[in-house]
């Protein structure tokens, strides 16, 4: 069988760091990773960075269509080369920043399922491009920084608990499903990975009035994690039409203690605060 090492050693392929290419080369990490990300038959799979394809390679023996993203040129040329004998998969030359998800669930009438060992320098935009498209999206199942992860799926009350935490919690079920130690990887990552796995939710949480209100309330509670809830949110540009007391108002309204800290309130009360206060400068 053809080894990853194999793959990487045939192409004469140098890591670029800037893309951020670290490639997994544990053949029962890449195993794993297939097995557990919830894969049928009927499935269309958009891998994000595919790399060399070996994570590819597995998803297609599952699914009914995987499309490879990958950014890197010449690595699309290795995977075309590589995947050519594959029938059932696509490979989509390009940013995964710009991909339209819209257009291949209208395809293929099926919501997509994500999955990939996402370069690390853009984790964060990623989560982000998934939430924008995430009506067209069932699940996802994504290798990360350790620290990312945590963040992620972070509860209240936590150090790690924080903007990413409740917008993403908000829209979606999640859950870190394993480590994966830097040695499943080349080259090695001066970091520890995780892989998280997440649903996307039929409906949010909470009903919400206006998602980027929603998303702008959490992002004021944690400007300054170390302040009171009540003075982070007198402090925020986007609500200075807002009284003191009518602040307070709608923190009592929302049953929130403003001496609170934000790291304290659970998504229901962020979702709550927000509509409140949606609707008290609607009324006006
Ligand atoms: N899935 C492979 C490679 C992971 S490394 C494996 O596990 O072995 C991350 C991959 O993402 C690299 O191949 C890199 O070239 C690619 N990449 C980096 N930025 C990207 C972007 N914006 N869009 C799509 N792919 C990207």
């Amino acid at each position: 069988m053809t080894t990853p090492r194999d793959i990487l050693n045939q192409y004469n392929i140098k890591p670029r760091k800037k893309l951020g290419q670290s490639f997994l080369i544990d053949v029962n990490t890449i195993k794993k990773i297939a097995a557990l990300a919830r894969i049928s038959s009927d499935d269309v799979v958009v891998e994000i960075g595919a790399g060399i394809g070996v994570l590819t390679r597995e998803i297609a023996q599952i699914a009914k269509q995987v499309i490879a993203v990958e950014i890197d040129p010449y690595l699309v040329k290795a995977l075309r080369d590589q995947l050519a004998f594959c029938s059932n998969i696509e490979i989509y030359s390009g940013d995964i920043l710009k991909f339209d998800f819209s257009s291949i669930s209208n395809k293929y009438n099926s919501k997509i399922n994500v999955i990939g060992n996402v370069p690390y320098h853009i984790s964060s935009p990623v989560i982000f491009h998934l939430l924008s498209a995430r009506t067209d999206i069932s699940c996802f199942t994504l290798m990360l920084q350790k620290e990312v992860v945590q963040r992620l799926v972070s509860l209240p009350d936590n150090k790690n608990y924080g903007v990413p935490s409740v917008l993403l919690q908000m829209y979606a079920e999640v859950e870190r499903l394993f480590d994966v130690p830097a040695t499943c990887f080349y080259p090695r990552p001066k970091v520890e990975s995780s892989i998280i796995q997440g649903t996307f939710l039929e409906k949010s949480q909470v009903e919400l009035i206006d998602e980027i209100f929603f998303s702008r309330v959490v992002k004021a509670a944690f400007a300054q994690r170390r302040k009171m809830l009540i003075n982070n949110l007198k402090n925020a540009k986007f609500l200075e039409e807002f009284s003191d007391t009518e602040l307070k108002e709608a923190l009592d309204d929302a049953g929130v203690d403003g001496k609170r800290r934000g790291e304290t309130l659970t998504l229901y009360e962020f979702g709550n605060l927000s509509n409140i206060l949606k609707q008290k400068r609607q009324s006006r």
